[in-house]
């Protein structure tokens, strides 16, 4: 078993991601398998360095440990670029240069990560690429190339449900995702995320619920870039005492917030309801 924890320093880490990360740390322990901690850091406009260490801090201070060297995505951007262009040769991507005002004024509906595409630029072809442009995945297209039906196992605890992704949860739930972002051209998450997943070998991926929406297109991607498709479970989020997931903006509660008032690790997991070590 191979587990992980990616955070992406663009804010300090939360009770939510604590309970995520112990959840996939004891998880990988208690199969005498492996634990990694990956940095998604491709959003190079919001990520800080100061984020990076306390993660670092945060984690070991709640007693981990992992394996060495940790992944930082942005070391990594010509493995996403091959990655991009083998998607490119077989015509699964096409440049896109919508803004958020064109996307919502096409009347598209709001997904879990913004909009969810309405297919404007789908008519491009990567020869008419423009500097700036992002570049979309044809969800579409994608579809026709893979012989089964992709799917993947949920796993929460003694039960395991199967899902089948259908065209129309990729339709609704996504769209057509962006696999590298305009202007900066940075690597989007999707793409990295799932490269790497692959790349290290991840069986089962321990998340929150919010990320449920984006499974089937990742599951998609990874049938496309011929990576196996690992076992997922999706968590119970962690909420504030109004019932609302906690966001990285919301610095009340931070984990180094907690730590500077004298909390110990203990006292983090009966905040989100884990037994005491
Ligand atoms: N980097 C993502 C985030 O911080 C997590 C991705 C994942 O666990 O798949 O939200």
């Amino acid at each position: 078993m191979i587990t992980r924890f990616a955070p992406s320093p663009t804010g300090p880490l939360h009770l939510g991601h604590a309970y995520s990360a112990i959840l996939a740390h004891e998880q990988a322990i208690v199969a005498d398998g492996t634990f990694l901690l990956r940095i998604e850091d491709t959003d190079s406009t919001r990520v800080r360095p100061e984020y990076e260490q306390a993660i670092y801090d945060d984690l070991a201070w709640l007693g981990m440990s992992w394996e060495q060297p940790v992944r930082r995505q942005s070391d990594h951007y010509a493995d996403y670029d091959k990655a991009l262009n083998n998607l490119a040769k077989r015509g699964l991507i096409y440049p896109c240069s919508c803004t958020r005002r064109i996307i919502q004024d096409a009347g598209a509906e709001t997904g879990h990560d913004g909009f969810v595409y309405p297919g404007i630029c789908r008519h491009r072809s990567m020869a008419d690429a423009q500097p700036g442009d992002a570049l979309r995945l044809n969800i579409a297209a994608g579809l026709t190339q893979i012989k089964t039906k992709p799917s993947f196992i949920e796993n929460a605890g003694s039960d395991q449900t199967t899902h089948f992704v259908s065209a129309e949860d990729l339709e609704t739930r996504t769209g057509d995702i962006v696999l590298r972002r305009k202007d900066t051209g940075d690597p989007a998450y999707h793409l990295a995320c799932v490269h790497d997943d692959g790349l290290q070998g991840i069986t089962h991926i321990i998340r929150g619920q919010d990320l449920w929406p984006l499974t089937p297109v990742q599951v998609l991607l990874q049938r496309l870039l011929d990576l196996p498709t690992p076992t997922y479970h999706h968590h119970r989020l962690i909420t504030d005492d109004r019932g609302r997931r906690l966001a990285k903006v919301d610095r009340s509660k931070a984990l180094a917030k907690y730590r500077a008032e004298g909390a110990t690790p203990n006292d983090i997991r009966q905040m989100v309801g884990l037994p005491q070590t």
